[in-house]
């Protein structure tokens, strides 16, 4: 077993000392949304004391430090994900907006006929844009399926790639269930029949550290609010050779080189896809949280936060009648049940009452929920700052749920 330090961790997260309910916190929401760490709320606290300015545009000083600190949050995030060139990190408002930027860009390269490829296993947010961009071009939505423990039948995904596949776009960890995929196979096999490659990170990025080199991914997407980081911000990873393809999402300031009522040029890369004022705190807040995970290292986060899963399975399942979606030996540390036929919702709002956060629903993935022919589930995700006590907490307290309503 490996030691980490949860106690010392805990006392960076102001949050995790209050109480709901009169109950202390106990905070299983991790898949949809990371508490804070002191340090990045510090970073934040900082930027509007000390330096708020718009960046890229000012002579003064003030706007020199914010850009200056801004392009370093870039240079952190590039060297996180060990992109090759600064200018292939592209900030957005989070995933969803990152997705919807290469699926927009798409509708220019695609034609009729052409086929892409999307998993039973995803996010709405990698879905419905992906249909959007097939409505537009007349392109075909082909589906890999999955099997009844939640993982991508790979011999079907191999029969759906042909000469047509222009793009594949898989999550590389479902918020669902938890399942990582096999993604370094995915790729190969799409790259072989000459398909690019978006993985949708943002379930993956909290506890695994992705090489996008490495990966030989094309495209990358992740938000900064599941990985210690605020909301409203995210990273589009591209190659600098489809970022230099995709055509511009949105038109505005800073994305231009020149502008006349004839004819407007588009500035370079990154800025060709940063339109408009950014979230200039939310990024360098960003590069906050990653330093701050980085110090703690995601080797140790990862074993870490795969103790709390076994322990908590292991708990969960001497309930009786409590069945767990999702049964990949590779998964990260999310756990998504139901009890017989109680409604998860109920559950979930018992447990509230008791201070206990999780998920109830179909966690915006509802083609998971019909596969499994369930209205949803109640989730609980764990964070490497959540310890064993709270899992015991939580336990009693689906059992007690359990007894109330059976
Ligand atoms: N994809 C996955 C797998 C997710 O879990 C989420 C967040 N629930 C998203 C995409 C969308 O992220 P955001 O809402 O931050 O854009």
């Amino acid at each position: 077993k490996t030691h980490f330090d949860v106690e010392t961790i805990r006392k960076d997260f102001p949050i995790l000392s209050r109480e709901v309910n009169g109950k202390p916190l106990v905070y299983f929401d991790n898949a949809a949304t990371s508490q804070t760490p002191q340090q990045v709320i510090d970073a934040i606290v900082d930027y509007y004391t000390r330096y708020n300015a718009n960046i890229h545009r000012g002579v003064h000083t003030l706007s020199q430090e914010a850009t200056d600190a801004y392009e370093q949050a870039r240079i952190k995030i590039q060297e996180h994900f060990n992109a090759a060139k600064a200018h292939e990190i592209i900030l957005t408002s989070g995933t969803t907006h990152a997705i919807n930027l290469v699926a927009s860009g798409f509708a220019s390269l695609l034609k009729k006929n052409d086929e892409v490829i999307v998993s039973a296993l995803e996010h709405h947010s990698n879905i419905v844009p992906w249909q959007m961009l097939c409505e537009k071009t007349g392109a075909k939505l082909k589906v890999i399926p999955m099997n009844n423990e939640g993982m991508l039948k790979m011999e079907e995904y191999e029969k759906l790639l042909s000469e047509k596949t222009k793009l594949v776009f898989v999550n590389h960890v479902s918020n669902a269930l938890g399942t990582v995929n096999p993604v370094e196979e995915i790729i190969q096999k799409a790259h072989a029949v000459g398909a690019a490659v978006l993985l949708d990170g943002a379930q993956a990025a909290p506890h695994i550290k992705a090489d996008v080199q490495k990966l030989d991914v094309d495209f990358y997407a992740v938000s900064a609010h599941k990985m210690c980081g605020p909301t409203g911000v995210g990273m589009l990873y591209g190659k600098e050779e489809w970022l230099k393809k995709l055509p511009p999402y949105q038109g505005g300031g800073e994305m231009i080189a020149t502008v006349t009522f004839e004819k407007t040029t588009y500035a370079d890369l990154p800025h060709k896809f940063e339109a408009g004022t950014p979230d200039i705190c939310g990024g360098i807040a960003f590069g906050a949280a990653l330093d701050y995970m980085n110090n703690i290292g995601f080797e140790k986060i990862a074993a870490y936060e795969h103790e709390l899963l076994e322990y908590a399975t292991q708990k969960l399942l001497e309930i009786d009648d409590l069945k767990i979606y999702g049964t990949s030996s590779d998964k990260t540390a999310v756990i998504s049940f139901n009890i017989g036929e109680i409604h998860p919702y109920d559950i979930g709002t018992i447990i509230d009452k008791l201070g206990i956060a999780v998920r109830t629903g179909h966690h915006c993935a509802q083609p998971v929920m019909d596969f499994f022919k369930i209205p949803g589930t109640v989730r609980a995700s764990f964070s490497f700052y959540n310890t064993k006590e709270e899992i015991d907490t939580f336990v009693e307290a689906v059992k007690k749920a359990k007894q109330m309503l059976s």
